[in-house]
């Protein structure tokens, strides 16, 4: 190459490396990341549990099939077991898995009858389906997929369940509440009525059964660090501002100011920290400030927590073959809007838990899901706190108090300074436009400086993965293609 810019990557999580090696191999040798923290993977983080792996931040690659990078990564690095490379799991299309086997237990200490919650169950999978179809419609009747459901749960039941008794149809109501709890979770959010019903379907699924890695998600961060140069990652260096469109007396366009005052010229800047710490920082990140649509998109976008709860048990509470355990609180048996008085009864937001598997393999451990505020309020507890909550609520809801957890432990991603959250979904009021916007590098279109000054990767950028590994994967190669692109054709 004749030319040799100097391209500084901020955060070194899989977009930001996915950047860098697209990058190295294609023959730029003048690029650097700078990471605020002492490691590498950011969202992807495993950690133990006891003698137990455990995943902190993402756990399965989502749509494990050819056109899914993650998935043909891992299997080219030889990470995946048998199972995940078989070709009939990698053409299953379900969008994800296979409903779980449950366990459903209610707060008044009894076990349920898993087939009973099977009827809501269905009529919820219907209305995220049909809340999903707005996209292409070109419209919204309600403003988030929370009022969408809100405004039919009470309509179709009363049309589909008019035959069954109040007990009955109390139960249904129970599961439906739990559901929408649980999807707070998949989509990181608060509460659905945060989540734009039109954008809803924006989100696409590739096919495949969901996999895991054996020896841990941060594997595959391992291996592909392996093949950047030595050197290239700069660690403990938090990037205070990017300074673009510096004026004609500077050698180079940006100049990268970091937290311990070092200066980094570059001709281009890949910019990847996630959106949570985007929307606390864009004021003081970029100087001059970012332009009025990209910083509405970056509003507009929703940004929230899901955290895990491991917890380990010597033996098994649950049935051999159970994958999910659901926790019916008695008194939700109309829809639950807020949870009050958040301090005392954080953990009625936790859906429930599924099960590590194979049992081989992780031995005894649930992992709870809570999503939200009351979520982020659990992260300010002590460990101790969580425990004795967490085994007060096991305990209730088996009727059992003898059952006592060996080991806790829990992800606390919205105090996690270089994070401020768990990942994106498409707020109220979002469209396309807005992760078109997300993905714009500066200056803008039209403008007569030095173009590609600053890009724009990660999870939050990509049109329809976003949330994902893959997405953000995906988002890395884009703007490193870009640059590659911009650079093949000055050469003509
Ligand atoms: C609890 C949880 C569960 C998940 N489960 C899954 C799953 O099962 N499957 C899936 O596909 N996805 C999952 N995800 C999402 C997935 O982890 C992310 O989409 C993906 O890892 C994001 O990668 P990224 O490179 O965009 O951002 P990150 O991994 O967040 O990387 C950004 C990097 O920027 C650094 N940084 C931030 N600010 C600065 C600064 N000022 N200066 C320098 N560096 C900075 C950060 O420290 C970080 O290392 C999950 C996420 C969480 C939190």
């Amino acid at each position: 190459m004749s030319v040799n810019p100097k391209i500084v990557i901020v955060g070194c999580g899989i977009s930001g490396i996915a950047a860098a090696q697209r990058l190295v191999s294609s023959g730029f040798n003048n690029v650097r990341i700078v990471e605020a923290t002492g490691r590498s993977g950011g969202r992807i983080k495993t950690g133990r549990l006891g003698n137990n792996i455990v995943e902190i931040g993402a756990n399965w690659i989502h749509g494990p099939s050819e056109e899914n990078p993650v998935f043909c990564l891992a299997r080219n690095y030889g990470l995946l077991d048998t199972e995940a490379l078989d070709p009939v799991n990698q053409s299953v299309d379900i969008a994800g898995h296979p409903p779980w086997v449950p366990n459903v237990f209610s707060s008044s200490g009894q076990k349920l009858n898993a087939e009973d919650i099977y009827p809501a169950q269905d009529m919820f999978v219907e209305l995220l389906y049909e809340s999903s179809e707005f996209q292409n419609q070109g419209g919204e009747p309600w403003a988030s997929v929370g009022d969408f459901i809100w405004s039919e749960v009470p309509k179709r039941a009363a049309e589909k369940w008019k035959d069954v008794d109040g007990a009955t149809r109390s139960l249904r109501m129970r599961v439906i509440n739990n559901l929408l709890k649980a999807e707070c979770c998949v989509n990181g959010t608060h509460s659905m009525d945060e989540l734009g019903l039109g954008a809803y379907g924006l989100y696409k699924t590739l096919p495949g059964l969901d996999c895991t890695f054996p020896s841990g998600y941060e594997s595959l961060i391992k291996k592909l660090l392996s093949e950047l140069p030595n050197g290239l990652v700069t660690y403990n260096r938090p990037v205070r501002c990017v300074c673009w469109n510096n004026s004609e007396q500077k050698e180079k366009p940006v100049t990268v100011e970091c937290d311990d005052d070092e200066r980094i010229s570059a001709d281009h800047v890949i910019v990847t920290v996630p959106l949570g710490y985007l929307k606390k920082h864009y004021s003081t990140l970029f100087h001059p400030p970012l332009p009025l649509h990209k910083l509405h998109s970056i509003q507009r976008l929703g940004f929230g927590t899901n955290n895990k709860i491991f917890v380990e048990f010597d033996s098994p509470w649950w049935d051999a073959d159970c994958e999910v355990i659901y926790l019916l609180w008695e008194d939700e048996d109309a829809l639950v809007s807020e949870i009050q008085d958040v301090q005392r009864f954080w953990i009625k937001k936790l859906f429930g838990f599924t099960v590590l598997k194979p049992t081989e393999r992780y031995g005894h451990v649930l992992c709870g899901w809570i999503a939200g505020h009351e979520s982020e309020y659990m992260e300010t507890l002590s460990e101790q706190e969580v425990t004795h909550t967490v085994t007060q609520l096991i305990r209730r809801f088996t009727g059992n108090p003898t059952i006592t957890p060996k080991r806790v432990l829990r992800s606390q991603w919205f105090h996690e300074p270089w994070t401020c959250g768990s990942y994106s979904h498409p707020g109220k009021g979002c469209s396309a436009q807005d992760l078109e916007n997300m993905m714009e590098p500066l200056p803008t279109k039209g403008s007569q400086s030095q173009p590609l000054q600053v890009l724009f990767a990660g999870e939050a950028t990509h049109p329809c993965y976003f949330s994902t590994v893959h997405g953000a994967l995906l988002s890395g190669w884009r703007e490193a293609d870009r640059l590659i692109a911009h650079y093949s054709k000055s050469k003509l």
